[in-house]
């Protein structure tokens, strides 16, 4: 390809709005333009590091016997109202009207158009298993789209599905495609961890994320320092053992607390431990209002609160919200004589001894108090995040944290959607039973965002070979040059004919220029074409080491072989 007919719109200055080195690159390299926040245009560059990705992912789903086919993005509303998912998926879901005002969806995964077409389509046994994959656009209305293609609100996306008659197929084709999606991340020169993604299952093998170890990852992983264990830290159950001390129970006592909101406020005023705070947020689930509390120097886990009272949404309460529900401001709300008709507590909390909570009054807390007497609770259970020295749910070793980027998801869905709707096999005697179903992601266009994050320096990006949107960049210095104009133009048709994938700077750029943009756009060698194309020498470098040698022009297609 040669450079003057690309559209390769690089920029000098750093993008203010891109706060992530690879947002910057793909931005500054001239591979992607944003289009509305979260919607991008893969420009020329970043479609063949796509292409490239999707041929990785092709070749290791065609390995593991996965189908491909390709489904609409848009599908009728009909089909997620029978899973139900158009109730509970929320704002992410895209929806819209057709000119008859029939609602749509914008596909955000395609369980549901994939599960009607099986089952309208596969109804013995005899059929069973298949696995069913497509890479396709995804649209999910993020509430913060952000870093560029890590999370956009238009996505691209391999979504897999398998159909089974029997848990053992199923679990087979799940250890099929988990190997499959450590081939393909491996492929992409990725340095990722597979994580479990279950709470249900401690240790168990129903879900698993992988992870790409990076600092901006969104996602934290929980990882013991002595065995293999990981998990998302979402879902990492806290099996840390409490002890109360055995200090004499003060008296309940009210104290005036003026403006002391927070943990960290009312922990120094009173000169006390976060460890004796009780932290108390009221928040909104599904329809009802429950107040959770948790010990002042832990987290609440919200997914923890959903799996525990089995529910769709749960979000904080507003303030207007707790005022109302509560006669009181969220900074001074607690459980002791609580308007609330809900409670549950983190286990934690059953332990504190003599400990301090908000009074239910404007700028006044309790002290001295104790769970049980002063207090009841619903249930006391597992509702916070694991932290950092809780010991591992595996019972070997410490939690440490490393910080994430999901790359890919596969998930033993069961028959969650078979049932709901209705997609049936006949057994092998005769007998009607849901289908039993596996689903498995990999977000193609972010992890094109997670090898640019994890592959550049101070230049530019720096591709793995095996997804470079090219192999060779050839750059005659001097294009005014005959000799320079000619050589490179030789050596470019035969790189072509040997298969390889060239750019060749045609440009009429100052060589600095050519050089300086070369290194951003990151291909992986350079062929420079300078002042000794008259001896038929030139200079090939590499991009990862930044390590040049000189070639006899007769020995360059030799050469970059041996490379
Ligand atoms: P996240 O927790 O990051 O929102 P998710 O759990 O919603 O991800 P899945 O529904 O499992 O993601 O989707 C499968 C894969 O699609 C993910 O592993 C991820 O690689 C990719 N993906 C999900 N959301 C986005 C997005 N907004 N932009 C780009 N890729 C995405
Ligand atoms: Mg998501």
């Amino acid at each position: 390809m040669k450079q003057s007919m690309m559209l390769i719109p690089t920029m000098k200055e750093t993008p203010a709005d891109a706060d992530i080195k690879s947002h910057q690159l793909l931005l500054r390299a001239g591979f992607i333009r944003q289009t509305a926040s979260g919607v991008y245009s893969y420009l020329p560059l970043a479609l063949r590091v796509l292409k490239k990705i999707e041929t990785i992912v092709r070749e290791e789903m065609n390995t593991a016997g996965a189908v491909e086919l390709l489904m609409p993005a848009l599908a009728p509303a009909e089909l997620w109202q029978e899973s139900k998912r158009w109730y509970t998926y929320g704002p992410e879901l895209m929806r819209l009207k057709d000119r008859h005002e029939r609602d749509f969806v914008l596909g955000a995964t395609h369980e549901e158009v994939i599960t009607s077409l099986v089952r309208d389509e596969l109804k013995s046994y005899k059929r069973l298993p298949i696995t069913l994959y497509q890479i396709q656009t995804k649209f999910r209305d993020e509430k913060r789209p952000r870093f560029g293609l890590l999370r956009g609100r238009e996505f691209i996306m391999k979504d897999a599905y398998s159909f089974h008659a029997t848990q053992e197929s199923l679990d087979q084709i799940y250890d099929k495609m988990y190997a499959a999606y450590g081939n393909v991340f491996e492929r992409c020169g990725l340095n990722y961890r597979a994580v479990i993604a279950d709470s249900g299952a401690m240790g168990g093998k129903d879900t698993h994320e992988f992870m790409v170890l990076s600092e901006i990852g969104e996602d934290t992983i929980a990882y013991s320092d002595t065995s293999t264990y990981a998990a998302n830290i979402e879902m990492a159950p806290v099996v840390t053992k409490y002890e109360k001390s055995n200090e004499a129970l003060k008296e309940l006592e009210k104290v005036h607390t003026p403006d002391k909101k927070s943990i960290d406020d009312i922990t120094s005023f009173l000169s006390i431990d976060n460890t004796s705070t009780i932290k108390s947020l009221l928040f909104k689930v599904d329809d009802e209002f429950v107040l959770v509390l948790v010990r002042g120097d832990h987290e609440v886990n919200d997914i923890k609160v959903k799996n525990i009272l089995k529910a769709s949404v749960v979000e904080l309460a507003s303030n207007e919200e707790t005022k109302q529900q509560l006669d009181c401001e969220p900074g001074f709300i607690g459980p002791v004589s609580t308007k609330a008709s809900k409670v549950i507590a983190d286990n934690a909390v059953k332990y504190i001894v003599n400990g301090v909570c908000g009074a239910n009054e404007s700028d006044y807390h309790y002290v001295g108090v104790n769970p049980e007497r002063d207090f009841q609770v619903e249930s006391y259970c597992d509702l916070r995040f694991i932290q950092e020295g809780d010991p591992s749910p595996d019972g070997q070793g410490v939690i440490r944290f490393a910080k994430g980027i999901e790359v890919g998801h596969v998930f033993k869905l069961g028959t969650r959607y078979s049932e709901f709707m209705k997609a049936e096999f006949l057994n092998d005697s005769g007998r009607t039973q849901p289908i039993i179903m596996g689903c498995y992601g990999i977000g193609v266009s972010r992890t094109l965002t997670a090898v640019a994050e994890q592959y550049n320096d101070e230049n530019g990006l720096v591709w793995p070979a095996d997804i470079a949107p090219f192999n060779i960049h050839v750059i005659p210095v001097n294009t005014k040059d005959e000799t320079q104009k000619n050589t490179a133009e030789q050596i470019y048709s035969n790189c072509l004919e040997q298969g390889y994938e060239v750019l060749l700077d045609d440009r009429q750029e100052r060589p600095g220029v050519k050089f300086a943009e070369s290194d951003l756009i990151g291909i992986p060698y350079r062929v420079t074409v300078g002042k000794r194309a008259s001896e038929g020498i030139v200079e090939l470098k590499v991009r990862k080491d930044g390590s040049v040698i000189e070639v006899e022009v007769e020995k360059l297609i030799e050469t970059l072989q041996s490379l």
